[in-house]
Parts: C-alpha cells; sequence; structure tokens
C-alpha cells in the first residue's frame, strides 16, 4: 500500500507528464483528465488519494464502486464505471456513476437505458473498442461501433459520449500508438456522424505504461491505477 507521501509524488509526476505530452501535441492541459484506477484499493487509500489532484475515479467492480461510493471515499469526485459490467449488475451503477465506459453490446446497452429511463436520468455511454481484435478482450470490433452508436442514439436515456479502449498488453510501443491513433480516427468519424443527442468528445485511453502515447493521439480521459497506487495486490482482498 502507497503511503500518503508516494501518492503525492507519484500523482505530481503523472500530472507534469500529462502536461508535456498535452503541450507537445499543441494541446491544452487542462483538456486531459486524469482517471484514477482504483481497482482493489482501499476506502482509506482511495480517500487519501482523492484530496490530490484527481479528476475522478474509475472502477471495475460494482462491489467495489458501491462501497466505496457509501463510504465516501471520492469526497464527491465524479466516478466512472471501467470494467466489464455484467448486465445483472447494472440496476447498482446507472445512476451512481457520471459515465460507463465499457458499453460493448446492445443487450448491454438497452438495459443500461432501461435502468436510466426507470430512474428518470440520462446515462453518459463510452463505447469500448478492442481495438487489436483479441479474441480474449471485451469491447466490439472498429465495425462493431457503428450499429452500437445507431442504438445509443437511437435510445432516448443514454448519451453517447465517445469510446474507450484498453490496447493489447504485449504491444510495442510504437503499435500501441498506432492504435491509439487509429481510436482518434474513429471519433473523429463518429464526430461526422453529426448525431442529434450524441455528443461525442470523449476519448478514454493510455494507462500508466502508455499515457504519454495516448494524449498525443488525442486522449481526453488517462486511466492510471499502478503509477498512482503501486502493484495492485489481488490476494490480499477477499
Ligand atoms: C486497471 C485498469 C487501468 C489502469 O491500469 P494501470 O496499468 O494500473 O495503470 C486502466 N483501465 C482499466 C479499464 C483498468 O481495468
Amino acid at each position: 500500500m502507497a503511503t500518503k507521501e508516494q501518492m503525492a509524488r507519484a500523482v505530481e509526476g503523472i500530472r507534469a507528464r500529462m502536461a508535456q505530452a498535452a503541450r507537445a501535441a499543441g494541446r491544452d492541459p487542462a483538456d486531459v483528465l486524469l482517471c484514477a484506477a482504483c481497482k482493489t484499493r482501499t476506502v482509506e487509500e482511495v480517500r487519501e488519494s482523492a484530496l490530490l489532484d484527481i479528476d475522478l475515479f474509475g472502477e471495475n467492480h460494482e462491489q467495489e464502486l458501491t462501497e466505496k461510493s457509501d463510504a465516501g471515499a471520492y469526497l464527491g469526485k465524479p466516478s466512472h464505471f471501467i470494467g466489464h459490467l455484467q448486465t445483472n449488475k447494472v440496476n447498482k451503477v446507472v445512476g451512481r456513476v457520471s459515465m460507463i465506459e465499457s458499453v460493448d453490446s446492445e443487450h448491454l446497452l438497452r438495459k443500461v437505458d432501461a435502468a436510466a429511463a426507470r430512474l428518470g436520468l440520462t446515462q453518459d455511454i463510452l463505447i469500448e473498442i478492442n481495438i487489436g481484435a483479441e479474441a480474449s478482450k471485451s469491447g466490439v470490433t472498429p465495425e462493431g461501433l457503428w450499429p452500437l452508436a445507431e442504438a445509443a442514439e437511437a435510445a432516448a436515456n443514454l448519451r453517447l459520449r465517445g469510446l474507450m479502449t484498453i490496447p493489447p498488453a504485449g504491444a510495442a510501443p510504437d503499435e500501441t500508438r498506432a492504435f491509439f491513433a487509429g481510436m482518434r480516427g474513429l471519433l473523429t468519424r463518429l464526430q461526422e456522424k453529426h448525431y442529434q443527442t450524441a455528443l461525442p468528445d470523449t476519448l478514454s485511453m493510455g494507462m500508466s505504461g502508455d499515457f504519454e502515447a495516448a494524449i498525443l493521439e488525442g486522449a481526453t480521459i488517462v486511466r492510471i491505477g499502478t503509477a498512482i497506487y503501486g502493484p495492485r495486490d489481488y490476494g490480499s482482498r477477499p
């Protein structure tokens, strides 16, 4: 578990590198949000980190989201759902997070829309793209984006805000950068559809090992876990 001081130093360093990458791309550093990917981290760790220069929190599991948000661990900062969302957990997640970044099927999309309708709210979503076409990964293929975007546009209680991806873990840096560039191309094409309700301004990509490349290619949210909190210990949680 990282100490307060370690986390503070880490976030300061990440912010400096984020700003440098943004400026190198001719972008305003304020246009890139830092999402702390806090799966497996305790309520206490997350609460300590919320005092730092973090914009929002990303959770992968409904139970952790519920536990930490009920405990007030985010100190009022927004949270996003970034993991694979099982349809039987949708009701517990919709309305609790400001954005669901990992919508990757029409079935899930309809469940999220129905839950948002019941609560009388509009849920912001991203569509997750499996940019490396990996058999084991969630996310739709780039071709699969279009029917899903149409379905989101037609859904009364969803607002499509853009795209999210996790590139293949073993890829070389130039390959990863090319995947990020491909994502930017998809977002541009999505914007060119000129949908009525969609507001595709968000590109969530880049993690501890590759966030600078992601920012150079247009990321507006980077999701960072290990570089803030240290290595994850999956064994320490029940
Ligand atoms: C865990 C996770 C991250 C952060 O990964 P790190 O390599 O620890 O920075 C980002 N996005 C998603 C979807 C994750 O599950």
